[in-house]
């Protein structure tokens, strides 16, 4: 027996199968293994959600009223009371321990525990002690836990000291957790400690084999308040650990693609001047600080890879063209991708506008571009017959050839994945890549998703800009919202309503759409003129559509989203949204930045149906805030960061223990640390650091090669 448990002791090693560990085998391997969780080294860290302080355990006899307690004992009686009156399901348990005394436990909507906790139950449970209307000892809403009975010894693995609790893995309860973890940390090594010495000891964390032991085993001296804040010195160890891999990666990245070779732009005086005779405006101080910042990254011989954030309506545009200039005068062309074949229809128009006066020509390829189209114009870009190109994903396409691509200017970023930014950058040797964005990404996540990119944001409007003033109108009072529309259109102003696409199907889509254009055109707005625009029309109808709301033929224009982004149209005052509640809130934010681009006071007017918890801190959000930053965070919070970018984004590393809302503290410190690390050039540690992240990390984060 002695020699078997040496055996056992020899051969578990971080790698080792899960399998293979003692008390696991098999079965549970494989709920395990559902979790993502295979070896040794990952069960290690698969990290508690919760603490209960169960370190004061008593006899209850001994219970004072007021008093936290964690009683052993037995079930002597239990009812399920309020069954009829389903709200109520009170279940109400009466335990003795031996002491003399009897405690009752409570639970409301207790009707689960009705199968276990049958008379003769051993259980634990944890809670503050009361007394009822008879005097008799009384636990409120108690944690419980049923005991196995088996092993008497083994509660002190459950009770008399601050005990972790996980989440069930298949049929593998917190209290089994408990019990491996109890024999893996005995048994198995710690993984290598990599988080440089120096960095340790400035930041003053434990080190890892501590942490790794006093997260599952939390010592008796413990904060039960840290802990459950997930700010207890091992947790702050383990979520520090993988922010600061991250932003070692992201910053090895960085560094790395500064080193190559790029086009470096001269800004001429000839540069300078055309830039003078196309600014239709005076630029705001943030458009011109964020253009200095661009110039400065296009002079160095080096790509630029920068994000370019503002709020909708900030005026971003105007700044990409200054760029494009510059790009120009040097003899190169531009590439501008467009999400949406409306939005880059009118990036065409506006970069037509203003560049076409200065000589510079500018096509579009999409597509809906016919061959032939296409054709012609591909053997324009080939030849270097053309300037700017803009265009879909038509362009990132393999068979388009640039002749010189200088700069690559990627609008509403949110919408394309980081390997469509890279496909496009590959279209010239190491083009300057200015990527814009009007989703504004909180803080957090621009660290860990855009850590690669240089930063810069428009945190300013253009003058004279008065703010939408956001309304939130329940369905039955949809009528006054239709009366205020028509007022506002007699005044000459135009209006946009938006409807959600609710059926998956394109068809059904299609003909909602097309119902509710009948509906309005026809019964509400009788004498304005209606056009419809939705993301089944073609091509041609869609721009035709576009530009007759843009000249005003059309004053209302009932649409899907696909005007949710970009769309520029500045006598538009009222944007309608219904049934508001099926949109999300950086959706909702994009619509509403439809209006308020000119003079006018220009208005939101969110019409809802029955709201949920959930929508209703959406729509109440919108009506409060206008501020894009704000807006975000709040998105990202309702929604969670992995959801915040939808499934078209890829590059939200894989966290384990970490989180982007919780964490944003150590977030910030460890991004710090990974940058004076990484300055700090100390040859030895950063060679060590460099093969552990391409060991462990390089994967998982989608870094790429970081060197
Ligand atoms: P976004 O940042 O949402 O892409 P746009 O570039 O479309 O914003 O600009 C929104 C509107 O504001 C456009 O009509 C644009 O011409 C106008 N605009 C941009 N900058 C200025 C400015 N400095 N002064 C006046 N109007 C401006
Ligand atoms: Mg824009």
């Amino acid at each position: 027996m002695v020699a078997d448990a040496n055996a056992t002791l020899k051969t578990l090693d971080l790698s080792t199968p899960l399998q293979f560990v003692k008390g696991i085998g098999p079965a549970r391997a494989e709920m395990l293994a559902a979790k993502g969780l295979s070896t040794v080294a990952d069960l290690l860290y698969y990290t508690p959600f919760r603490y209960e302080d169960r370190r004061n355990v008593k006899p209850i006899s001994q219970l004072s009223p007021g008093e936290k307690g964690a009683v052993l004992a037995r079930v002597v009686s239990a009812k399920l009371s309020g069954i009829r009156r389903r709200s109520v399901g009170l279940f109400e348990a009466v335990l003795h321990d031996g002491s003399g005394a009897s405690l009752k436990a409570r639970w409301f909507h207790g009707e689960r525990y009705a199968d276990t906790l049958l008379p003769d139950t051993r259980v634990a449970v944890f809670g503050k002690v009361e007394l009822d209307s008879t005097r008799q000892r009384l636990m409120v809403q108690p944690e419980l836990e049923v005991l196995s009975g088996e092993d008497e010894d083994e509660e002190t693995l459950h009770s008399g000291r601050i005990v972790a609790v996980y989440e069930a893995a298949g049929k593998i309860s917190t209290r089994i957790f408990r019990k491996l973890f109890d024999r893996v940390l005995k048994e198995a090594p710690t993984p290598e400690d990599a988080l440089p010495a120096s960095v340790r000891s400035r930041v003053g964390l434990p080190d890892l084999a501590n942490a790794i032991r006093d997260i599952h085993a939390p010592p008796p001296d413990a904060a039960i308040e840290l802990l459950n804040a997930f700010r207890s010195p091992a947790q702050t160890r383990l979520i520090f650990d993988e922010f600061f891999w991250l932003q070692c990666g992201l910053v090895l990245k960085k560094n790395k693609a500064h080193q190559l070779t790029g086009y470096s732009f001269a800004v001429t005086d000839r540069a300078r001047e055309q830039i003078r005779k196309m600014l239709p405006f005076k630029p705001t101080a943030a458009q011109r600080r964020v253009v200095q910042e661009i110039v400065d990254d296009m002079k160095r011989p080096r790509p630029m890879n920068r994000l370019l954030q503002g709020d909708v309506g900030s005026g971003k545009t105007i700044v990409a063209a200054e760029a494009a200039v510059i790009a120009i005068e040097n003899k190169f062309q531009v590439a501008v991708l467009a999400p949406t074949e409306i939005l880059a229809a009118q990036h065409f128009s506006y970069f037509k506008r203003l560049l076409a006066p200065l000589g510079y020509v500018v096509v579009m390829l999409t597509g809906s571009s016919t061959a032939r189209e296409k054709e012609q114009i591909k053997k324009l870009i080939a030849g270097h017959l053309v300037h700017v190109i803009i265009g879909t994903h038509a362009l990132i396409q393999e068979d388009v050839e640039f002749a010189r691509l200088g700069l690559a200017i990627v609008d509403e970023q949110h919408r394309f994945g980081v390997e469509q930014r890279l496909k496009l950058s590959q279209k010239g040797t190491q083009p300057d890549v200015l990527v814009m964005t009007a989703t504004p990404i909180p803080r957090t996540l621009a660290l860990t998703i855009y850590g690669d990119l240089d930063v810069s944001t428009i945190d300013e409007l253009p003058p004279g800009r008065k703010p939408v003033l956001t309304r939130h109108v329940p369905e039955s009072r949809v009528e006054s919202v239709y009366s205020f529309v028509a007022q506002e259109i007699k005044s000459g102003r135009q209006a946009y309503v938006v409807y959600p696409i609710v059926e998956e199907s394109e068809l059904s889509a299609l003909k909602a759409a097309e119902k509710m254009f009948q509906h309005l055109s026809k019964e509400i707005f009788p004498n304005l003129r209606v056009g419809l625009l939705h993301g089944r029309m073609s091509a041609d109808a869609k721009e035709t559509a576009m530009r007759s709301f843009q000249s005003g033929d059309i004053q209302v224009l009932v649409s899907t989203t696909v005007i949710e982004v970009g769309v520029d149209v500045p006598n538009a005052s009222i944007m309608l949204v219904e049934q508001a509640e099926r949109f999300g809130l950086a959706q909702l934010h994009q619509l509403r930045g439809r209006v308020g681009r000119g003079a006018y006071q220009s208005y939101c007017v969110l019409v809802t149906g029955k709201l949920n918890d959930i929508s209703r801190e959406r729509i109440r959000t919108l009506v409060e805030s206008n501020d894009g930053f704000h807006i975000a965070e709040m998105d990202m919070k309702l929604r969670g960061p992995g959801e915040f970018f939808g499934t078209r984004q890829s590059g939200i590393p894989g966290l384990r223990l970490a989180d982007l809302i919780r964490d944003t503290d150590v977030l910030e410190l460890a991004t710090r640390e990974a940058a004076a690390f990484i300055e700090r050039n100390d040859q030895q540690e950063l060679r060590a650091a460099v093969r552990y992240i391409q060991e462990h990390w390089q994967r998982k984060y989608g870094l790429g090669q970081v060197a």
